[in-house]
């Protein structure tokens, strides 16, 4: 399953969806499949509130998932904590994605317009109308706007299309084998 979603990634993605520490927790949960948030908050010296709360996010994002046992001494219920595999890589899926939409959208709008630059790095890129009302100065230095070649930017962009596409693509081969697999794992006629 990590053949293309490696460790890296998913901490990163961790960290994107509740910062540092989840970085940091994420790391210690696919090294110790199991742990238990006491034991985590132990490990990295983050007060187990907090542990907590940034479990239960990255639960609600279903990319971990946990078991519920009871200690047997205490009756104290005990969370142990996992990595969902399967559930990264819908995951990021979903949110490749989004982002192959955003960038579809943004290649339209370059090609679709002709932009007006100053030359300047910072300074604003104006399509044809803004430009007629800026008299064709720039807005930030006043000095005169020239048509800009945005044909490096599209191809950039192209480029970027391509490689999520691809890797998308690979990702869901993946997938794909892996719930195949996983139902001619499951015994016949047994359920649970
Ligand atoms: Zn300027």
């Amino acid at each position: 399953m990590l053949l293309l979603v490696d460790n890296e990634t998913i901490i990163e993605l961790a960290v994107l969806v509740g910062g540092e520490d989840a970085g940091r927790i994420m790391k210690l949960l696919l090294k110790k499949p199991g742990i238990t948030d006491e034991e985590l908050s132990r490990s990295l010296q983050i007060e187990v509130r907090e542990v907590r709360r940034i479990l239960h996010k990255l639960n609600e994002q279903g990319i971990l998932h946990y078991e519920l046992t009871r200690d047997k001494e205490t009756g104290h219920r005990i969370f142990k904590w996992y990595v969902g595999q399967e559930q990264v890589i819908g995951y990021i899926i979903t949110n490749m994605n989004k982002i192959l939409d955003r960038l579809r959208e943004r290649i339209e709008y370059e090609r679709s317009h002709q932009f007006y630059w100053c030359g300047s790095q910072g300074h604003p890129k104006l399509v044809f109308e803004d430009a007629v009302e800026k008299l064709f100065r720039c807005p930030t230095c006043g000095k005169p706007l020239q048509p800009h070649d945005n044909s490096e930017l599209i191809q950039a962009l192209e480029w970027k299309i391509e490689q999520i596409s691809k890797y998308l693509e690979q990702l869901e081969k993946v997938r794909k084998v892996e719930v195949e697999q996983g139902e001619a794992r499951k015994p016949a006629g047994k359920k649970g």
